[in-house]
């Protein structure tokens, strides 16, 4: 009987000790919300980790932090810069997407994008002559780059924006591998990440949201894969009735203006979807298409501003979209 007793006592104390339940932190870096919810033990240390990294990347990546290894190359004005492994190797997996999309994801666009004020805030149209002057500075294939010694010319700068939670997600998971988490959704901003399952083994359930709405348009069962959306809506300012977002056409300096309100990629890099989604958004919806018959790995879900989806055919019985919407499935033929 005591020894039942004790056995019963054991049982329990190792069964609360080794309860894991989903935990949740949230940082504000990146000009966003960072959400991590995780299945873990109320005394693991994994949330100081995430934090750790998140530091790690915005002081490599931040264009607008003065202590940030980016800034610093974007003040090089003209001579070279020696920088670290991993912001030359990032520099260059974004060079590599310029190229496969023509130019559409173009991390060259800083001039233009502080001119329109997204990173500060500041939001205004820029003056017509000062864009002409600010047209010429943005040119990605002048960025020279030999191992970790990067140039650029006279008042270029890089803006990271269009990748940075993407790279920031890879990392995260990494550390979630390394300490055997078994799940966890990772949400940045419009940057999802279904880690694992959820606890009962069911696949996550990821919601796309409606353009300039609180409503969801499609729901999207993932697992192991990152959702990532790029939107008008995520930020915009309006002016004389009209609406700016942030996402910058090269060709004119102008924010893209096409079919397209959203643009969703699902992939297991969340480098891939944060850059293609960015990309993708800017090509409009026929060239992306084609751009996707070349990537045929990835899943694309195009929200138009009809309010008409189209999703690729990889993604056919996991992805199911509000009652009434007119849905088209994009096919590799
Ligand atoms: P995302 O939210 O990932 O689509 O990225 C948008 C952010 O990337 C913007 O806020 C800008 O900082 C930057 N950006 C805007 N247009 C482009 C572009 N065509 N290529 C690369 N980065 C861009
Ligand atoms: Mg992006």
């Amino acid at each position: 009987m005591v020894l039942l007793l004790c056995l019963l006592l054991v049982t329990a104390a190792s069964g609360c000790s080794q309860r894991k339940e989903y935990q949740e932190s949230t940082v504000y870096a990146m000009d966003t919300i960072l959400t991590f919810q995780v299945l873990t033990d109320s005394d693991s240390g994994i949330f100081d980790l995430l934090r750790k990294e998140v530091d790690q990347v915005n002081l490599m990546l931040s264009a607008t932090d003065a202590g940030s290894e980016l800034y610093r190359l974007n003040q090089s004005d003209g001579k070279c810069f020696e920088a670290s492994e991993e912001l030359a190797d990032v520099i260059v997996r974004c060079l590599s997407v310029a190229k496969e999309t023509n130019g559409a994801l173009n991390i060259a666009l800083y001039p233009v994008t502080q001119a329109w004020g997204f990173p500060s805030g500041d939001y205004h149209i820029p003056n017509g002559e000062i864009l002409k002057e600010l047209m010429k500075k943005i040119d990605w294939e002048e960025i020279q780059i030999e191992q970790n010694q990067i140039q650029l010319l006279p008042g270029m700068a890089l803006d990271m924006g269009a990748v940075g939670k993407g790279y920031l997600t890879d990392r995260c998971v990494e550390i979630l591998k390394e300490q055997q988490i078994s799940s966890a959704l990772l949400k940045l901003g419009g940057n999802i990440y279904a880690y694992g399952t959820r606890e009962d083994g069911s696949a996550w359930r990821i919601g796309i949201q409606k353009p300039f709405s609180e409503e969801v348009a499609a729901v999207l069962t993932a697992k192991n894969e990152a959702v990532v959306t790029s939107g008008t809506y995520q930020r915009y300012f309006e002016e004389d009735g009209k609406k700016y977002h942030h996402i910058i056409d090269s060709a004119t300096g102008y924010p893209a203006d096409n079919e397209l309100e959203s643009v969703t990629i699902v992939s297991a890099s969340g480098f891939q979807a944060d850059a293609l989604s960015t990309a993708y958004f800017v090509m409009g919806l026929d060239a992306s298409i084609q751009a996707w018959k070349q990537n045929p790995d990835i899943g694309v879900i195009w929200i138009l501003k009809d309010g008409a989806i189209y999703y690729t055919e990889n993604l056919n019985g996991r992805f199911s979209a509000a009652e009434g919407t007119e849905t088209y499935m994009v096919r590799q033929e």
